[in-house]
């Protein structure tokens, strides 16, 4: 059976000082028997902060590392760079790939991020792949079509063997950092469109055994609502995770 998930993407926010308090105060929150959820944790800071929040977590307990973004090169003259086995080295366990912000503001393409997945997975990480539309496609009744085509171009290329790795995350634009939620039934009608393709495109084990998150704008007071959506396993949380008690809050939803 598929898992349930909490991610947090701090994005381009903290000091490594704050980072280092903050994951304190969150591995203190969420000692298993604590909180009593059944989700896996991920948490996501900005690459320098990785190693030493690595060593910060128990070993062997339910929070685990993640990157917000790798290189597809597997080493070279890529001046500013991070490859896919720098992260594994320091012990990174997932990379966030084609989120909005890196398709907006740094022109990552489908075929980019495909090459990304490649090298991702070619490390041994596990890839939180992204997808999801803008308000525009949403008012033109254009939302399924794009989020087709998001997944065939930039995800669907995948073996069987290699999907089994990834992670789905359904992040529409004009909900993220915006407050704007999305629905409980919005998500889960985006959802279940998301399983049905994946169905489609490899089979019924695949679709039932994927994770798909819900991201944008999910915070303590609508986490419980999402999360009980049938198709909904968890979150990947922006701001929300960048404080305690509200992290903890959202991953106590299961
Ligand atoms: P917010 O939770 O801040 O809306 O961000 C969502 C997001 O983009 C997570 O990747």
């Amino acid at each position: 059976m598929r898992k349930n998930l909490v991610a947090g993407n701090w994005k381009m926010n903290m000091t490594y000082q704050d980072g280092l308090a903050l994951v304190s105060e969150i591995t203190n929150m969420v000692a298993d028997e604590a909180t009593g959820s059944t989700a896996e944790v991920v948490i996501c800071p900005p690459f320098p902060f990785l190693h030493s929040i690595g060593k910060l977590l128990p070993q062997g307990g339910n929070i685990h590392l993640g990157a917000q973004n790798c290189h597809q090169k597997e080493s070279g003259a890529y001046t500013g760079e991070v490859s896919a086995k720098m992260l594994q080295s320091v012990g990174v366990e997932y990379v966030i790939l084609g989120h909005s912000e890196r398709r907006q503001y740094f022109g990552e393409t489908d075929e980019l991020l495909s090459q990304k997945l490649k090298a991702a997975l070619g490390a041994g990480l596990k890839p939180i792949f992204c997808v999801g539309e803008s308000l525009e496609t949403r008012e033109a009744d254009e939302t399924f079509a794009y989020l087709e085509k998001q997944l065939k171009d930039g995800l669907f290329h995948l073996s069987n063997e290699e999907f089994d790795q990834v992670t789905v995350a359904y992040e529409p634009i004009w909900a993220i950092g915006t407050g704007k939620t999305a629905t409980s039934a919005q998500a889960q009608e985006v959802h279940a469109f998301i399983r049905e393709q994946i169905a489609r495109a490899y089979d019924a084990e695949a679709a039932q055994n994927t994770t798909i998150l819900y991201g944008g704008s999910a915070n303590a007071q609508n986490a419980r609502e999402l999360f009980s959506q049938p198709d909904v396993d968890g979150g990947l949380i922006g701001g929300a995770s960048l404080k305690s008690r509200d992290f903890t809050e959202i991953i106590k939803s299961f």
